[in-house]
């Protein structure tokens, strides 16, 4: 139950027996059956995110990839970021390490950035949130990224779903694209990152290219689109994990998104509700409408979140230890879809019992 690579989700055993049976592995990427394939990963992802038709969807190697291809394909001069924990900041070191003028607003760990106290120069071209801070368990509400959509509609916004999708409920007609990567809520083996983009994404990339400047070859958006126009990738892709994404988001939608969403909701209280009850530990997130719904982090005296992992490693459970600094005084567990209530319910006695 680590935030990332995580569980596989409860079918995916099954998925890959079938996979394996029918060759998947060895089937050419230029074959009709891997555009059967990818048609009917698309569909299904479409119809679980509720992706509107102005957006393209693209296979990377990993959100990592989407990072640097993001800010290749959309950013001339400047890129703006919400920094408030390690992915966030990796995305901002990214786009100064590709030479493009990094601006950010940055918070303590713990926190969200106050997107009313936002001072974004005319200049930025794309505003770049994180919507779940994986290293931290904060989470930034929608609500205020669509408040800076308001204020800059002529701005490209740039949200990591990541650690969220597909429990968050995003509204895609209020940013212009998102990712994330298949080894969090979709319970996938890591190597796989899916990002999603629309039309205006898709004629900032044209101009930047017309104007000669290096969207990144083979991942460039212009190379994805000509073979995406026949469900192809440019490279020899991760067959694979795109059969297994296909099929797992297939199961989600049978048992349906809203019903994903209310086990989120439940099992997330009932972990923040032992945290509050423990007398060791407290949830690190203070302020309740920033709690990550997904990944859940409590936070202790330094030193003492050995114990309370061990505990919980007795009783058949691995959870996650603190993000970089945090690495000795938190404990981070996965709330994803593949979790059961039964587990959960298990992991916040074994909390709340004083510890
Ligand atoms: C895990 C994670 C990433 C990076 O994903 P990779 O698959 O390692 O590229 C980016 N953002 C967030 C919020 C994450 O949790």
């Amino acid at each position: 139950m680590t935030p990332g690579p995580s569980e596989l989700y409860f079918t995916a055993e099954a998925h890959l027996k079938t996979a394996i049976r029918k060759k998947i592995g060895s089937i050419s990427h230029r074959s009709s059956a891997f555009q059967d394939i990818y048609k009917h990963t698309s569909t299904q992802l479409r119809e679980l995110l509720n992706l509107p038709d102005n957006y393209q969807l693209f296979f990377t190697s990993s959100a990592t990839e989407v990072w640097e291809r993001s800010l290749q394909n959309l950013v001339r001069y400047e890129s703006f970021h919400l920094v408030n924990g390690a992915f966030s900041r990796r995305y901002r070191d990214i786009s100064v390490e590709l030479g493009k003028n990094a601006l950010s607003a940055e918070v303590a760990d713990g926190g969200v950035v106050d997107v009313d106290k936002l001072l974004i120069p005319e200049t930025t071209e794309m505003i770049c949130f994180t919507h779940n801070e994986t290293s931290t368990g904060a989470m930034q509400p929608f609500e205020d990224i669509y408040r800076i959509r308001e204020a800059f509609p002529d701005k490209l916004i740039s949200v990591d779903v990541v650690s969220s999708a597909p429990d968050a409920e995003l509204d895609f007609s209020k940013i212009d694209m998102a990712y994330f990567s298949v080894q969090k809520c979709f319970g996938l083996p890591a190597g796989l990152g899916v990002w999603m983009l629309n039309g205006k994404c898709i004629e900032k990339a044209a101009t930047l290219e017309k104007d000669g400047i290096s969207t990144g070859s083979y991942h460039s958006v212009s190379s994805y689109l000509k073979k995406a126009t026949v469900f192809q990738t440019p490279e020899t892709p991760n067959v694979l994990d795109i059969y297994l994404l296909g099929k797992v988001a297939e199961d989600m939608n049978t048992k349906g998104i809203l019903q994903i969403r209310r086990e989120t909701t439940y099992k997330s209280a009932v972990l923040y509700q032992a945290l509050e009850a423990s007398k060791t530990m407290t949830p690190f997130i203070k302020e309740p409408k920033h709690r990550s719904r997904t990944v859940i982090v409590g936070a202790m005296e330094e030193g003492t979140n050995e114990q309370v992992l061990s505990k919980l490693e007795k009783s058949g459970f691995v959870i996650g230890k603190g993000y970089g600094a945090h690495k000795q005084h938190h404990i981070r567990i996965a709330n994803f879809p593949t979790h059961s209530k039964e587990q959960i319910e298990l992991i916040a006695d074994l909390i709340a019992e004083n510890s």
